[in-house]
């Protein structure tokens, strides 16, 4: 199987790569490297169904392949924030370019889609019969209008073209090689534990997020991709925690006296999120395996390894 990973050099997608290079597909990585790292595919580069591509989804591509999963995409608020207008094009035309792609070669394709489609959700848990409650025009409407937009084109050229599509509701997902810099709650906090930092709590800490480790995720996305399941799929772990509940997990695993800090909130901050994965369980026989704890203890090794090689 010839595979297209968009993205591929970030945080999932080179999660993605280890696992497809090692099931023997073929693999072709493409990124741009805005938010991707060299290092995180460093150790795949002499394989022999490994082949790494430098380009930007946004200009069009022709490739052979039998799949694309498509992940490029910046994903955390500091970046999709930065240019807020790449990252609609990033989306959109990178979403229209793989399609377009997909459409000429007969490939199966996959899209990242997001949690952050619900928005402010008015419904609890999450289910993917849920329309979502978005601010059109807030700061964060860049990254969650562009991704619904980009879930239309999938399903419109499904409808008109009969592209064999995926798609892929990710919930906040964590685990090693997450970008330090990138602002999420989980590196933040792990980053600032390790330094012996305060904790930078926004808000009072009462909003709630459900956190999937890394490869239960990407075990996740290869099951949907398997089957034969045309529509949106929540892919993330119930298990739902305040913030100020993971900053106490993070304190107990690294130092039980480190302080916290109260920021403000930032703006259109959704006040909760968890999904529900009925739909995923029934369909992909797929549930989370992995406990926020344990999750933790194996992120915060790779976080402090990498501290350690910078020191
Ligand atoms: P990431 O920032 O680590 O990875 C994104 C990758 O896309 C990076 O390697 C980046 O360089 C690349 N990229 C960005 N713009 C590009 C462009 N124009 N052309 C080519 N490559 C480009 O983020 P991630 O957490 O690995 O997210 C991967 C996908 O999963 C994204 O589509 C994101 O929206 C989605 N997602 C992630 C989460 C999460 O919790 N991590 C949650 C929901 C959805
Ligand atoms: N495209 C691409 N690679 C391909 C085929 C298409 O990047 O192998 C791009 C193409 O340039 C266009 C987009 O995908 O911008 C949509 O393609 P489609 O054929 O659906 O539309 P059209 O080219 O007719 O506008
Ligand atoms: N958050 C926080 N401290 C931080 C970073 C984030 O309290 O240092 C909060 C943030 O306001 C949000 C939650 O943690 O309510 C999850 O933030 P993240 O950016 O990781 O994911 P998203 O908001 O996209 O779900």
């Amino acid at each position: 199987m010839r595979v297209l990973i968009t993205g591929g050099a970030g945080f999932i997608g080179s999660h993605l790569c280890d696992r497809l290079v090692k099931a023997g597909d073929e693999v072709i990585c493409l990124d741009n490297y805005f938010t991707g790292a060299r290092t995180n595919i460093a150790h795949l580069r002499d394989c022999a169904n490994f082949e790494f591509i430098r380009h930007d989804v946004t200009e069009p591509i022709r490739l052979e392949v039998d799949r694309v999963y498509h992940l490029a995409c910046p994903a955390s608020p500091i970046h999709y924030q930065y240019n807020p207008v790449k990252t609609v094009k990033t989306s959109v035309l990178g979403t229209l370019n793989m399609l377009g792609l997909a459409k000429r070669v007969k490939a199966r394709i996959l899209l990242a889609s997001t949690s952050e489609v619900y928005g402010d959700p008015l419904v609890h848990p999450q289910n993917e019969d849920y329309w979502g409650n978005v601010n059109p025009v807030g700061i964060r409407s860049c990254y969650d209008e562009s991704k619904r937009l980009a879930e239309t084109l999938m399903m419109d050229y499904h409808r008109q073209n009969h592209v064999d599509i995926r798609i892929i509701r990710i919930f906040n997902t964590y685990g090693p090689r997450m970008n330090e810099g990138d602002g999420r709650v989980v590196s933040n906090f792990l980053f600032q534990a390790l330094r012996g930092e305060a904790l930078t709590i926004y808000g009072e800490g009462k909003q709630t997020r459900s956190f999937c480790y890394i490869d239960d995720l990407v075990e996740g996305m290869i099951r949907l991709m398997d089957s034969n399941y045309i529509g949106p799929m929540n892919v993330g772990n119930p298990d739902e925690f305040t913030i100020l509940e993971l900053a106490n997990q993070v304190r107990s695993l690294v130092d039980p006296q480190l302080p916290v800090l109260f920021n403000p909130l930032p703006s259109d901050d959704p006040r909760q999120r968890c999904p529900d994965i009925g739909r995923a369980r029934r369909i992909l026989g797929w549930q989370p395996t992995v406990a926020l704890g344990e999750g933790l203890a194996r992120t915060a090794a790779d976080f402090r390894a990498r501290l350690m090689q910078h020191a």
